[in-house]
């Protein structure tokens, strides 16, 4: 009896301590606006049954999607504890971004200001026509206390005329919830009187309705007749998988924000994406904004759901570092443009400057003939929004993932092709099948093997990684184009070429501190490889003769070698801080490729060529 009393008792207790834990209550977020006008929000954070002793709570440095470190910290202050009943606690700032709170009652309040003045998929914006949440850049959170359900209250939406448009849950009234921090972050937040389309889309019998929101000047005309546009890109994308991701609650949401001075960006999340356009309206615009749609919307697959074990879970404290970003957002870029061609919006010829623009950054860039795509996958830490004050070797030593595993998905959708009679969308579907549909992430030997099972031979897809995703080996792109009818040629036959001396880049390099009126032209970046490198000349140059010429712009420098041969020398005059020297640059021929349809360079496409073009590029939506 006492043996079976005792067994009871713990089984009571047990019961006891679980049933306390499903009770937990929501951290409840308070969020309003006093201060808009100045950029700035009012948030509270209350946490019930706060952790027993000092606590930490603080916020990220990092944020899904954007792969380098953020110091979000920055941007808050008046950070301030307190119990229930106001009284003050003990705070203390223990790093930049983390704040610990000490002896604290069961209940512990927090409240900071925050902000926030730049709107794109990554950081937060507050102003009177709206407050655009991304949250790990606007909400603290307590250390250990990442399974617990999150609650959001939106305040002075009456006040600026505000709707919400998110992922969260609708709670009822202002309140909306996460059911943990991953979700939380993941769940970007517009506040503004934003416009709406919304439809549904029949998905394994199910209805899965898709939400359009976007905060512009247009009218409401405009906003329906552009999500008609986007609803026949979403049935193309379904197309490649064959059916929809099953959404929470039932829904997606575009949240789209266009206005002429928010910055450029794309950000996708589990339900939504979070887009912002610097454009003035969509109106008139319609055809050049859908590609961020395509690309964010097929991230609702790969990469959200078809995760990498690397990036799973999120750690918000540091920058994650993935080798798979050439398949994340490689292969999620080459979708995003080729769906736009399968949907009609782009015509095949107009596709063809997309297909060179991957060519020549996987056959003309320093970084991919070096590096493999693993590689430059890993410096997306450094490069996906890095922010530092001195420059860095990029040109000649990073190839962005997203065209590098581009021209990789390009090549292996053609040789599956040509070599199997299969595509590149039924690798898609065995991956989504295997991994995302099963939220099962992958490491890189599962998409190897994934390939060895749609193609049964596991030769080739070994041969496949060996060479083009852990090796620098490149494939033949002009014999595979030429399958659908297309030449790889040279852009600049024959022209005399001398390489870059600029190119845009985010941030300051040498060269730029100089004022207006001073003498000769800066060299701003020399490429490995280029005429200009191989001179010697670098970076911080200044080119003051050419060819016995005074040089005063790249005009003047460009009209130059314009008038020279392939095999010419020009004499360049050039000052830097060692004194005046004299080089001789030896001009090449532009390596740059281009690419043509058979008919343009006056060649009869056979009817193989034809068909092959067609089936890879026409619509597989069936109507
Ligand atoms: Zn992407």
């Amino acid at each position: 009896m006492k043996k079976f009393y005792l067994l009871a008792a713990a089984m009571l207790f047990a019961a006891a301590s679980f049933a306390q834990q499903e009770k937990q209550k929501a951290i409840f977020y308070s969020i309003s606006f006093p201060n808009a006008v100045h950029h700035e929000a009012e948030i509270v954070v209350t946490i019930p049954q706060a952790p027993s002793g000092p606590f930490k709570i603080r916020m990220s440095r990092s944020s899904a999607g954007r792969y380098a470190t953020h110091e979000f910290g920055k941007n808050i202050y008046n950070v301030k504890a307190t119990n229930v009943d106001g009284s003050a606690l003990d705070l203390k700032q223990v790093e930049g971004d983390v704040y610990e709170v000490g002896v604290h009652s069961e209940t512990v309040k927090v409240s900071y200001t925050l902000f926030g003045d730049w709107t794109d998929g990554t950081y937060t914006c507050i102003d009177p026509s709206h407050a655009h949440l991304n949250m790990p850049a606007t909400f603290m959170w307590v250390e250990g206390q990442d399974k617990r359900e999150l609650k959001f209250e939106f305040n002075d939406l009456d006040k600026y005329g505000w709707k919400v448009a998110t992922q969260l849950k609708h709670d009822g009234d202002n309140v909306y919830s996460a059911p943990n921090m991953q979700y939380m972050m993941d769940s970007p937040t517009e506040l503004s009187a934003y416009k709406e389309s919304s439809w549904t889309v029949n998905n394994n019998g199910k209805e899965e309705k898709i939400n359009l929101t976007i905060h512009s000047d247009d009218d409401q005309a405009t906003i329906d007749a552009f999500g008609k546009q986007v609803q026949r890109l979403v049935l193309e994308e379904k197309a490649v998988f064959g059916e929809l991701p099953a959404y929470d609650y039932g829904e997606y949401t575009f949240l789209d924000d266009v206005y002429p001075t928010v910055s450029g960006d794309g950000m996708e999340h589990r339900n939504s994406t979070c887009i912002v356009q610097p454009i003035d309206k969509v109106g008139g615009n319609e055809i050049r904004l859908l590609g961020t749609f395509s690309h964010e919307y097929f991230h609702s697959w790969n990469v959200k759901r078809i995760r990498p074990k690397s990036l799973e879970p999120f750690n918000f404290e540091h920058a994650d570092m993935s080798s798979e970003l050439w398949f994340a957002e490689g292969f999620t870029q080459y979708y995003g443009e080729l769906l736009l061609v399968r949907a009609g919006f782009h015509t095949p010829e107009e596709y063809t400057r997309t297909l060179a623009g991957l060519i020549n950054q996987v056959l003309n860039t320093p970084g991919a003939k070096k590096y493999p795509a693993t590689q430059m996958s890993r410096y997306s830490v450094f490069a996906d929004a890095g922010v530092s004050i001195d420059p860095n070797n990029q040109a000649n030593m990073f190839t962005s993932y997203y065209t590098y595993g581009g021209a990789i998905a390009l090549a292996l959708d053609l040789r599956l092709r040509s070599e199997f009679n299969l595509t590149l969308d039924d690798f898609m579907r065995t991956v989504w099948l295997d991994r995302g549909k099963v939220m099962k992430p992958y490491v890189i030997a599962d998409l190897q093997s994934d390939l060895a099972k749609v193609t049964k031979n596991s030769k080739f897809a070994a041969d496949f990684f060996n060479k083009y995703i852990y090796g620098i080996e490149k494939n033949d792109y002009a014999a595979l184009l030429a399958k659908a009818g297309l030449v790889l040629q040279k852009a600049q036959p024959g022209k005399a070429w001398a390489g870059p001396l600029s190119y845009t880049r985010n941030r300051g390099r040498s060269g730029e501190a100089r004022t207006n009126g001073e003498e000769g032209l800066p060299v701003q970046v020399s490429i490995m490889g280029t005429p200009i490198y191989k001179a010697g000349l670098d970076a911080g140059d200044i080119i003051l003769k050419a060819d016995g010429k005074d040089i005063k712009d790249a005009q003047g420098f460009n009209e130059i070698v314009a008038a020279k041969n392939i095999g010419d020398k020009i004499v360049v005059n050039y000052k830097n801080r060692t004194g005046d020297h004299e080089t001789t640059i030896v001009l090449e021929e532009n390596p740059a490729f281009e690419v043509v349809t058979f008919e343009k360079a006056g060649k009869t496409p056979t009817k193989d060529q034809t068909d092959f073009r067609n089936t890879w590029l026409s619509t597989k939506v069936k109507l």
